[in-house]
């Protein structure tokens, strides 16, 4: 679903992505981990291309995500890949429901009533049916960013990428947001989450990616990685944790 080949990439001279070769499969949900400054965001932004690449290949669904292509083309392109950021970026000027309707009416060519009915589904699955009027202002940082959760699925996208969505929450909020996360991968959405939330790495992650220096380190699965990490960094980096 979402393949790096030999994928590098330079702010100027620092090598910000190293030779990234990985692979989400359909399905799966891959977790993103590694300090501070490793390369989590820049990897993740070049999926949509919110980031640029220098060298190698990144495909996403069938699609080369860096080849030559129009601005109407890449818009089609980013509308398929649903993505969660730390801040909530909803639109603070439309309530709940007026977020998660405006892009599949706007780009889907959805009917108002079409596009209502679909929202309010997204919103109860999400746990927000009783907050589809609120504006963003009148919700909780983990309702806002549910909602959040909500409009990007409302563009039915093939996978969904996280940076950490969590982060910016007040840590009675990261539970409800993990749990809407939690029950996505259990539908089978294809996910790849930078996430510091280690629980959830190990109870939802198929895979783990440790990233330091730009550099994809270890892959391995969320049991072998927490009990036995083989990379020496991998191991420092979870003793640093406990
Ligand atoms: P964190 O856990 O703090 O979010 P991260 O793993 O997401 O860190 P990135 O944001 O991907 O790290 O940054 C990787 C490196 O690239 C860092 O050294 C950062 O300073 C550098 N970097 C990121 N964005 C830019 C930019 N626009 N210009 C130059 N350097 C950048
Ligand atoms: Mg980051």
């Amino acid at each position: 679903m979402i393949l790096f080949s030999d994928v590098n990439k330079w702010y100027g001279d620092f090598h910000a992505l190293a030779d990234i070769n990985a692979e989400v499969r359909q399905g799966e949900v891959v977790v993103v981990c590694g300090p501070s400054g490793s390369g989590k965001s820049t990897l993740i932004r070049t999926v949509n291309r919110l980031e640029d690449i220098q060298s190698g290949q990144l495909m996403f669904d069938g699609r080369d995500v860096h080849a030559k292509m129009s601005h109407v083309e890449l818009n089609r392109l980013r509308s398929r890949i649903g993505f969660v950021f730390q801040s909530f970026n909803l639109f603070p000027h439309m309530s709940a429901i007026d977020n998660v309707m405006f892009s599949p009416m706007r780009l889907r060519g959805l009917s108002k009533a079409e596009a209502r009915e679909k929202a309010e589904a997204l919103l109860a699955r999400v746990g927000l049916a009783a907050k589809a009027a609120h504006f963003p202002a009148q919700l909780s940082g983990g309702q806002q960013q549910r909602v959040a959760i909500a409009r990007a699925l409302a563009m039915e996208p093939p996978a969904m990428l996280f940076d950490e969505p969590t982060s910016a929450l007040d840590p009675e909020m990261v539970g409800e947001v993990l749990q809407v996360m939690r029950s996505l991968a259990h539908d089978g959405m294809t996910m790849m989450c930078v996430t510091h939330e280690m629980n959830f790495a190990r109870e939802v992650a198929d895979r783990v990616w440790f990233m330091d220096a730009g550099r994809i380190l270890e892959t391995a699965d969320p049991q072998r990685f927490f009990s036995a990490p083989q990379h020496p960094r991998a191991q420092r980096f979870l003793s640093d944790l406990r």
